[in-house]
C-alpha cells in the first residue's frame, strides 16, 4: 500500500504510518524491519533507549530500498540531555544506524525536573542547522515544556510523540499542536496489548467493517491525521498493522471509538517521569 505522508512546520514531510521497533530485541529487530520494509513501512522509529539501532541500521543496509525512500527517526535517552552530552550522543546514534543525515531526533522525555531539555533542544537546533538532521522534535511534552522552550529559543518543534490511543486520546494537547503547527505522533497506537484490542466497542465495529480491531484503531488514527507507529515482530501482523488504507470508519463508526475514552494513561506521566 501506498502511505500518505503529512508536511511538517519545516516544510519536509513524514509518512503518516510507521513502524515501531520499543521492546524488539537487538537480534530480532534486523528481520522485523526487514520484514516492515518488504511489507511497505518507509519509516522506522526507534530510539536510543531502545537498543537496537543497530538491528536498523543493519537492515536499512541489507535493504533495497533507496535512502530517501526511508525516513528514519530516534530519540536522545534521558541520561544523555544537556548541551554537550547530546552532541556526543547524536554521533553514536548515527554510528549504529549507518547514517549520514537522520530524518527525525526527539528529545525522549522532557524530565522536568533536571531542566535540561532547552539546552539540549539548543544542541538539536544546532544539528539541524549543520544538516545532520532534517526535522526535530520531542516526545512526551506538555503544554509548558512548549512554552518554555518558545521562551528560551523561539524553535517550534516539529513533532511531538505522545502516548495517543481511543483509550487517552489527548484532546486538549492535539488542540494545542494544532493551534502551534505541531505535528502529533500517537505512541502505544494500539494499546501496547493491555486490552484495548478487546474492547467490546472496538470489536463492534471491527466486526461492522470486517477489518481487525488493530486496523480499525489503526484507521481512527488516520482519520485523525496522526502519524502512527504500530509495533510488531509477527510477520503477519506486521502486514495487517499496514492494510489500512482499503476502507473509510463513518460519523457512527468515530462515535462508537470515542465511547472506548476513560481519560487514562497506560504509561507514564511526563510531567512526573524521572528515570534517565
Ligand atoms: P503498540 O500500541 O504498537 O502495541 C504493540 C503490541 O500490540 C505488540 O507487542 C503486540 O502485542 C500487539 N499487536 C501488534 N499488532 C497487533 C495486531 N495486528 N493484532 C493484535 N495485537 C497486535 O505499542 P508500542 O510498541 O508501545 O508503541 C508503538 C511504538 O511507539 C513503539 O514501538 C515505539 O517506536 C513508540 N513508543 C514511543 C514511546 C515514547 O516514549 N516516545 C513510548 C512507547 C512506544
Amino acid at each position: 500500500p501506498d502511505v500518505p505522508t503529512l508536511t511538517m512546520n519545516d516544510g519536509r514531510t513524514i509518512p503518516q504510518l510507521g513502524f515501531g521497533v520499543f521492546q524488539i530485541p537487538q537480534d530480532e529487530t534486523e528481520t522485523a524491519v526487514t520484514t516492515a520494509l518488504e511489507a511497505g513501512y518507509r519509516l522506522i522509529d526507534t530510539a536510543q533507549g531502545y537498543q537496537n539501532e543497530e538491528g536498523v541500521g543493519a537492515a536499512l543496509a541489507a535493504s533495497d530500498v533507496a535512502r530517501e525512500d526511508v525516513f528514519i527517526t530516534t530519540k536522545l535517552t534521558n541520561s544523555e540531555q544537556g548541551y554537550d552530552a547530546t552532541l556526543k550522543a547524536f554521533d553514536a546514534s548515527m554510528e549504529k544506524l549507518r547514517l549520514d543525515v537522520l530524518d527525525l531526533f526527539l528529545i525522549h522525555w522532557p524530565l522536568p525536573m533536571f531542566d535540561l531539555y532547552t539546552d539540549t533542544w539548543k544542541a538539536f537546533v544546532r544539528l539541524q542547522e549543520e544538516g545532520r538532521i532534517t526535522s526535530i522534535g520531542v516526545s512526551n511534552f506538555e503544554v509548558e515544556h512548549f512554552e518554555k522552550l518558545a521562551a528560551e529559543t523561539g524553535v517550534v518543534p516539529a513533532v511531538n510523540q505522545i502516548e495517543l490511543h481511543p483509550q487517552f486520546p489527548q484532546h486538549e494537547l492535539r488542540a494545542y499542536h494544532a493551534e502551534h503547527g505541531i505535528l502529533t505522533e500517537s505512541w502505544g497506537p494500539i494499546g501496547q496489548g493491555k486490552g484495548l484490542l478487546e474492547n467490546p466497542h472496538i470489536q463492534a465495529v471491527a466486526t461492522k467493517t470486517g477489518k481487525t480491531p488493530a486496523q480499525v484503531v489503526l484507521r481512527w488514527h488516520l482519520q485523525l491525521g496522526l502519524v502512527v507507529i504500530p509495533k510488531s515482530v509477527t510477520p503477519s501482523r506486521i502486514v495487517e498493522n499496514i492494510e489500512v488504507f482499503d476502507f473509510t470508519l463513518d460519523d457512527e463508526d468515530l462515535a462508537a471509538i470515542a465511547q472506548v475514552d476513560e481519560g487514562t494513561r497506560l504509561g507514564p506521566d511526563p510531567r512526573t517521569f524521572d528515570r534517565r
